[in-house]
């Protein structure tokens, strides 16, 4: 252990994670705090982390309220459409009031923003997205944080958080390790505000092989957003909705710009409009909600998935009509320079000419996220001014642990909020976090030098594993004393992905496959007790699994405790096919006691506030 050089360092805020929420976070913390010590510790480095990472196309939920062409109220409705009811309405209306804000300040930062030659607005692509040339996105917000925090801290996972050991239930820090230096470093913080994004690879992916790491989600978000606060008994919310994306076949490449600016429409393999075929199926199933204007993304993908299922395939998407516009030509095309490049490298591998051919889309791999068409993610205190009871306690966006805060994917029940609302987010997270400390209720945190040293032991236990099992490898990788991070990541996709409703059972589950996951996962937990690291990249590799097994641990208790489909096309509970608004429209949360591992749910009310307050208003 000696070898592993150990670094303090103390703050008032510290931003886990570098990505849209955590740049968003660090840079309002220095607007409110001016004294404070702001830290932000980010896996990789923060001018080109994150979802964001490779640039946008379009910055996806922008109100316009300027113009009047949005007020939060509709985003609210919109999220609640999209996510057949469930979502925290506080968080979303909390969000789509400052999001405008947020997103001059980036046209201000130097982000090209398309306008609309007409109107001198920016140019919409839909209702909510506005266009921007985006593939310098994440460098300029990264910008604003790193003039705003004290210290940015790059290439650190951080594995752990710190407790509070004078005060219960109180967050004191964090801890990680540097994946190049191989140090130890521990934060000990006031406040800690977790921003580390989703979950990709904890649902085997399409592309396996030669081909993994092709997602659609980044590869390298892992789910410790969800990892760190679980592991302490924060609660959480939402964590069955999982989302599947409509895609580009093979690339993945976005299809919004193509929908909604182009005007593109899909169809199968016979030329048909295959939405229309399984309208009476689906209204079975879901309702009136099918008859909701716009369709919700589930029910979308549900007809696609349904038609593929009875060999409706390949889904294609009608191209040749639009592309022989120039204009719109031009604009398939750069859609992919500024975020996807590698769809344009697999149509040109592929002989795919768009303006000839209709290229296929696919469903995806599940991925865990808490900003996109979905909403999974930590249960969080609401603003003061909004929030019902349930759903406030003292702090906006402060999770269930004091002085613990969330943002971006971090946070549940809040859909949509995507680039620009996550960077919001971040925002309102750190002012609560500079306003917990100034109400002094981060004094006297007591952090031991020997938590310090026992999660020093445990971080760099797979280096220790491996250095003395690989003298009993039996053959290749292969050794009875370890498993390395890629046979445990394989195992647990093929869990996920086999009885947690993957794509090998076309996105079905029910609750014996859910009950068989949660004992795969209970031993699989067991074996990464003995997971080896060769050197610091699978070190990271280790811990990346560790928190993408503890992910999924939650996701299938989630899905088990929910009895009914709510969201039919992301995934079904074959035992409980309808969705069932008299026992389930209400929230799912969910706690793990750390000292058991054992979780626990309930069902929290879900509350329809914005046309609730208007129908009082009226009466
Ligand atoms: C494929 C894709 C396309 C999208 N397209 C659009 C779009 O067109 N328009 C739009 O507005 N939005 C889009 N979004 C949504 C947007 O990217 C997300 O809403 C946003 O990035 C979420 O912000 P976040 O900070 O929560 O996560 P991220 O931006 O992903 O940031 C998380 C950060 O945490 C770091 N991290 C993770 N684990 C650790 C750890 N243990 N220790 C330290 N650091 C860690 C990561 O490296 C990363 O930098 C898209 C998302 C995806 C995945």
């Amino acid at each position: 252990m000696a070898k592993h050089k150990t670094h303090y360092e103390d703050c008032d805020v510290l931003v886990v994670g570098g990505g849209m929420a955590g740049t968003g976070a660090t840079f309002e913390a220095r607007h409110w705090g001016r004294d404070k010590k702001i830290i932000c510790v980010e896996k990789a480095n923060i001018d080109r982390s994150g979802a964001v990472a490779q640039g946008l196309y379009a910055i996806n939920c922008y109100m316009g309220m300027q113009w009047g062409e949005n007020q939060p109220e509709d985003h609210v409705r919109y999220a609640r459409n999209d996510l057949m009811g469930m979502v925290r309405e506080d968080l979303g209306y909390d969000m789509a009031r400052h999001v405008d804000s947020t997103v001059h300040m980036f046209d201000e930062w130097g982000l090209p923003m398309m306008k609309n030659e007409k109107t001198g607005r920016y140019l919409r692509e839909g209702k909510w997205q506005i266009m921007i040339h985006g593939e310098s996105y994440k460098p300029i917000v990264a910008e604003a944080a790193k003039k705003s925090a004290d210290k940015i801290y790059n290439r650190i996972m951080i594995t752990h958080l710190l407790m509070d050991e004078a005060q219960e239930n109180r967050v004191g820090g964090a801890v990680g390790f540097n994946m190049r230096t191989g140090d130890f470093h521990v934060f000990r913080s006031k406040t800690v505000i977790v921003a580390a994004g989703g979950a990709s690879h904890i649902f085997k992916p399409r592309a396996v092989g030669e081909g993994m790491g092709r997602t659609w989600y980044a590869p390298w978000s892992n789910g410790s957003a969800y990892a760190l606060p679980i592991a302490v008994g924060a609660k959480m919310t939402q964590m069955e909705n999982r989302i599947v994306l409509c895609r580009f076949k093979d690339g993945y490449g976005p299809v919004g710009a193509y929908f909604l600016h182009l005007k593109t429409y899909t169809q199968n393999a016979n030329g048909e409009n295959y939405e229309k075929k399984w309208y009476d199926q689906t209204k079975e199933l879901v309702g009136e909600y099918i008859d909701h204007h716009p369709t919700p993304t589930c029910l979308r993908n549900h007809a696609f998935i349904q038609e593929t299922i009875a060999g409706g395939g390949p889904i294609q998407m009608v191209t040749t009509e639009a592309f022989q516009d120039p204009h719109l030509e031009t604009v398939g095309w750069e859609n992919f320079l500024g975020m996807t490049v590698g769809q344009a490298v697999v149509w040109a591998s592929q002989n795919i000419d768009p303006k000839y051919t209709n290229p296929e889309l696919t469903t995806s791999e599940p991925y865990v996220m808490g900003s996109h068409a979905t909403c999974s993610g930590a249960w969080v205190s609401g603003p003061e001014d909004l929030s019902p009871p349930e759903y406030f306690w003292g702090y906006n966006r402060m999770l269930t642990i004091d002085g613990l805060f969330g943002a971006g994917d971090t946070v549940g029940g809040s859909a949509h909020k995507f680039s620009s609302g996550s960077f919001t987010e971040g925002r309102l997270a750190a002012k609560a976090a500079v306003k917990y400390i100034e109400d002094k209720k981060a004094e006297d945190i007591k952090v031991s030098d020997k938590q310090c040293e026992d999660f020093k032991t445990a971080v760099f236990k797979p280096l220790e594993t491996y250095t003395v099992a690989q003298n009993e490898i039996t053959g290749g990788t292969v050794s009875p004393s370890y498993i390395s991070p890629i046979q445990g990541l394989q195992r647990l996709q093929r869990i996920m992905d086999e009885y947690v409703g993957g794509i090998a059972t076309n996105y079905m589950t029910n609750g014996n496959m859910l009950k068989r996951a949660l004992e795969l996962l209970a031993w699989l937990e067991e074996d990464l007790e003995k997971v080896g690291a060769e050197d610091l990249h699978q070190l990271m590799r280790a811990w990346e699994l560790k928190h993408r097994a503890l992910t999924s641990q939650c996701v299938t208790e989630h899905t088990m405790f929910r009895e009914e489909t709510r969201w039919p096309g992301y995934y079904y509970r074959g035992d409980h096919m309808k969705l069932d608004d008299e026992n389930w429209h209400c929230l799912t949360v969910s706690r793990r006691d750390p000292k058991t591992g054992k979780f626990s749910l309930e069902k929290v009310p879900v509350y329809h506030i914005v046309d609730e307050n208007e129908k009082k208003k009226a009466s």
